[in-house]
Order: structure tokens, then C-alpha cells, then sequence
């Protein structure tokens, strides 16, 4: 399946046009967000939390403490929404209804599992390393059995999936484009600066390459 079937929970419903449900879209999405936002329902009470993640083929991994509120809740088996927001530009139009940001996001929606096996857990802080930085799990430590039995990991295979892309110029109503006002697009993009070494760092030890060189 290279497509999410459209229905009634991930179908675009405001502005249609901007719904894309194709896996190669939205996964470019989720890979290129450093953070997902969790949203899951705790005895009526909304959450919505900000986390690192990665994707696996069709299943997303999220890791964290054992008394962790939200890995307990999925690992339980609960539904959870996972988003994933990438900002592209300021939309300022002439009128203010119609100011906007030009975003692609992905609305994520599946039932999580724990992973108690330990290789597998391996393969996992692999990937979620690697996600932040590629190379950085050859050069890094690797988890003792210790840490990686306080850390709990959990899967959430995907279910369902759309994303929303606005791209583009303003759009603003047509007697209003002979105002004298300033539209146009501001560009959004994530920038990384010069990597600050450790204070205890050794001297002889260099920034590698695949920090110096770091983009998304
Ligand atoms: C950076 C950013 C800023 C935004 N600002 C605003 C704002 O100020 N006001 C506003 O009303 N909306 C804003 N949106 C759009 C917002 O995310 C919703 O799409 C919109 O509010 C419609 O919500 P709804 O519940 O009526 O969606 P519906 O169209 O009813 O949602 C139905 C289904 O469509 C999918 N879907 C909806 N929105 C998204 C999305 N953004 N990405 C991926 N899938 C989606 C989901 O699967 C959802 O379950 C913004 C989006 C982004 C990314």
C-alpha cells in the first residue's frame, strides 16, 4: 500500500486540496521533523506532548523514562495522534484574514506496543540516534544494559496518515490586491549554527564531519 485509504478520521476537510495521503509525502515529512507532538486522552484530559521520534517503515518509535506518563499510556495499547510540523514561510497578506504560513505537516493516528526485546531495543536507540544525527552511533557510547532497561520504547504502527501542505503566494480577496500594503512571503527555514565544543573536551578531539556538516 503506497497510499492511506481516505476516511472520515484522516480526510482533509478544511481546504481539501491541501490534503495529500500518498506514504512517500508524509513520511518525507515526518523525517525531516526533529520533534513530534503526541496528543493522547488520559481519563477525559487531553495531553499533547512534544518528543523525539523515528520511523521504521510504517511504524513510528518513541523512548523514554519507564515511569514516563505518555509511554505507559501507549504501551497499553491506547490510540494516540502524532503530528509532525514543518514550517516553510510567513504568509503575510494584505488583509489580515487571510495572513497564513506556508507548512507542510502530517497527522499520524495508531495503537502503540512496548518493545521489551533487547536487541530490538538496540536497533532502536540506533535508529533514533541516527535520526537526530547520521554517523553519530558509530562515534557515541553505546547504552549499557542498564540504561537500556530504564528506558522504556514503544512502537505505534501506523493506521492512517494524511498530510497538509500550503504552499505559495498570499491569497488575498480580489479588490483588495490594488491596496497600497506590503504582501508577500518571509522564507522559514531551520538553521544550524557553529557546533560549541565541550569545555572538557579534550584538545586533540574534532568536531566531526557529519556535525560540521550537519543540515536536514
Ligand atoms: C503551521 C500551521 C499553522 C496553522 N494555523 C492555523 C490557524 O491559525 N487556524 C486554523 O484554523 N488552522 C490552522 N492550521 C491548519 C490546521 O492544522 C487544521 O488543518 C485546520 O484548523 C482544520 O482543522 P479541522 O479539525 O477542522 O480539520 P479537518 O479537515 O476536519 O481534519 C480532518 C482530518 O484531516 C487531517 N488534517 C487536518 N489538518 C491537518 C494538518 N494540518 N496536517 C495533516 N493532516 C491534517 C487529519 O487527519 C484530520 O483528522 C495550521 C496548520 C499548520 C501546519
Amino acid at each position: 500500500m503506497s497510499e492511506f485509504p481516505q476516511t472520515d478520521l484522516n480526510k482533509v476537510k478544511r481546504l481539501p486540496k491541501r490534503g495529500q495521503y500518498d506514504k512517500k509525502t508524509i513520511y518525507q515529512i515526518v523525517d525531516e521533523a526533529l520533534i513530534c507532538h503526541v496528543g493522547f486522552v488520559l481519563e477525559g484530559q487531553p495531553f499533547v506532548m512534544p518528543t523525539i521520534h523515528v520511523r521504521i517503515d510504517d511504524t513510528i518509535y518513541l523512548h523514554g523514562a519507564v515511569a514516563n506518563r505518555m509511554l505507559t499510556h501507549i504501551k497499553a495499547g491506547n490510540n494516540v495522534c502524532l503530528t509532525m510540523t514543518l514550517i516553510d514561510g510567513i504568509v503575510f497578506a494584505r488583509s489580515v484574514f487571510h495572513h497564513n504560513m506556508n507548512y507542510r505537516s502530517a497527522v499520524l493516528f495508531g495503537k502503540g506496543s512496548v518493545i521489551e526485546d533487547y536487541d530490538e531495543k538496540w536497533n532502536i536507540f540506533k535508529a533514533l540516534t541516527e535520526h537526530i544525527a547520521k554517523g553519530r552511533w558509530n562515534d557515541a557510547r553505546k547504552p549499557t544494559e542498564q540504561e537500556t532497561n530504564i528506558t522504556t520504547i514503544v512502537a505505534i504502527d501506523i493506521d492512517s496518515a494524511s498530510a497538509k501542505i500550503r504552499t505559495g503566494p498570499a491569497k488575498d480577496d480580489e479588490e483588495d490586491y490594488t491596496l497600497s500594503i506590503w504582501a508577500g512571503v518571509m522564507p522559514v527555514q531551520m538553521q544550524f549554527g557553529n557546533p560549541i565544543s565541550d569545555e572538557q573536551l579534550a584538545q586533540e578531539i574534532h568536531v566531526p564531519e557529519y556535525i560540521l556538516n550537519y543540515k536536514r
